[in-house]
């Protein structure tokens, strides 16, 4: 995680545990930070008015709450953070905008965390954003005006108001601990997107963050039944978690194994868009498909909110000339045991082996790989993804795979 993703994020944790800032600066006393979901502020509506020089945008909610709002640069954005809220917004908010606004998506970003990340059409400065108490039969209302501006005052503010401290986070810390007294290789689960970031959406409306985490739920359970590895899961829930937090998850568990899982959606006709397919980390993608895929997935945190840019844009690289080649042997072979199990269990993509950037890909030291097990633009696929026996049945090929995949190693005295 970067400096800046993380002092966002520290920022926003701040704002909930300690009391809220509200946008006029106002501190506000402290709220717990779990709630019953009765008890969430509930955002029920939403609307949008002006043009391309001023644009308004107007979220109805059941009662006030305390918001942060602020731009990123690369691509534009507006981001409000907000304590947890239930979002109960017509269906199709947020995928058509008006005037300065392209579209937005709402979610939450992390627990006690909602955000809502608006795609600006044009550089746009943020004249007011303030909640309104409810009054003349009105009920409160988050009111965020806009005004457009040019590129290099849009950045200078941005950078301006983004000038966060950063504090650490503590999250999965604890697990740490935990694993010192373990022998047992850890493989790391990572269910794909969650919270604001929904991923593909099957046009029969399932979000694959959803469909993925059903999956890794099930083999979570299927590979702790056999009692040999220790599990542990980058979400478990409906939570947004950044790529590098992910790999950083791996890392700090000191993973044998990180395994991914995503399920595509088809771009264009194309005929081989079925089955489940593999991936692992190069730096040229094995063909164009899986250069769309990879870029697809690693739009993760700009979908979330996260600012980028203060990431240097060759990191990706040092990591891949650091990685050890060893990890990288073991990740191709894991991918082809993985294959070879799976097929006995489900049917495969046309071209099964893939590669290509990913970033969630890039621990150095920890044999990972992505799993595709279908795409959501594919009915069969759906119907298996949202299938309890199928995802029993591939489940227990992926466990079968794994211990292929330790069994060779320790033969081959790695460890
Ligand atoms: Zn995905």
């Amino acid at each position: 995680m970067t400096m800046s993703q993380r002092a966002g994020l520290a920022v926003l944790l701040s704002a909930i545990v300690l009391g809220s800032v509200s946008a006029a600066g106002r501190t506000e006393a402290a709220e717990p930070v779990t709630r019953a979901a009765s008890d969430l502020p509930v955002a029920r509506d939403v609307r949008l008015a002006g043009d391309d020089t001023q644009t308004r945008f107007i979220v109805d909610l059941d009662k006030t709450i305390d918001i942060r709002a602020f731009t990123l640069a690369n691509p534009y954005r507006v981001v409000i953070d907000m304590p947890q809220v239930a979002f109960q917004l017509p269906a199709k908010a947020g995928l058509s905008g008006r005037g300065l606004i392209k579209a937005f998506r709402f979610g939450l970003v992390m627990q006690g965390g909602s955000r809502m990340v608006i795609d600006l059409a044009r550089p746009a400065r943020i004249e007011k954003a303030f909640v309104l108490e409810a009054g003349n039969e009105q009920p409160a209302r988050l009111v965020l005006e806009l005004a457009a501006t040019d590129r290099d005052a849009f950045l200078r503010t941005t950078a301006l108001n983004n000038r966060s401290p950063e504090a650490p986070i503590t999250r999965n810390e604890r697990e740490d601990a935990k694993a010192a007294s373990d022998p047992r290789p850890v493989i790391v689960i990572d269910p794909g997107h969650g919270g604001i970031d929904n991923g593909t959406r099957a046009p029969s409306g399932e979000n694959e963050k959803v469909m993925v985490l059903a999956f890794a739920l099930a083999l979570r359970d299927k590979i702790e039944t056999i009692g040999k590895y220790r599990v542990a899961m980058t979400r478990t829930d409906d939570t947004f978690i950044p790529l590098n937090e992910r790999v950083r998850i791996a890392r700090a568990h000191k993973a044998s194994l990180f395994i991914s899982i995503h399920a595509d959606a088809l771009v264009r006709r194309d005929p081989s868009a079925q089955g489940v397919a593999v991936y692992t980390l190069s730096e040229r993608a094995s063909d164009a498909a899986a250069a769309r895929l990879a870029e697809a997935e690693n739009r993760a945190d700009v979908i979330a909110g996260l600012d980028l840019s203060a990431e240097p844009a060759d990191v990706a690289n040092i990591l891949i000339d650091l990685a050890k080649r060893e990890t990288k042997t073991f990740s191709v072979q894991f991918a082809r045991t993985l294959i070879n199990e799976v097929r006995n269990a489900t049917r495969l993509h046309q071209n099964p082996m893939k590669s290509a950037g990913f970033r969630v890909l890039k621990a150095p030291d920890v044999p990972s790989v992505l799993v595709e097990l279908g795409f959501v633009t594919n009915k069969e696929d759906v119907k298996a993804l949202t299938s309890e026996a199928w995802r029993g049945r591939t489940a227990d090929a992926v466990v079968q795979a794994i211990d292929a995949f330790f069994k060779t190693r320790l033969a081959g005295g790695h460890n």
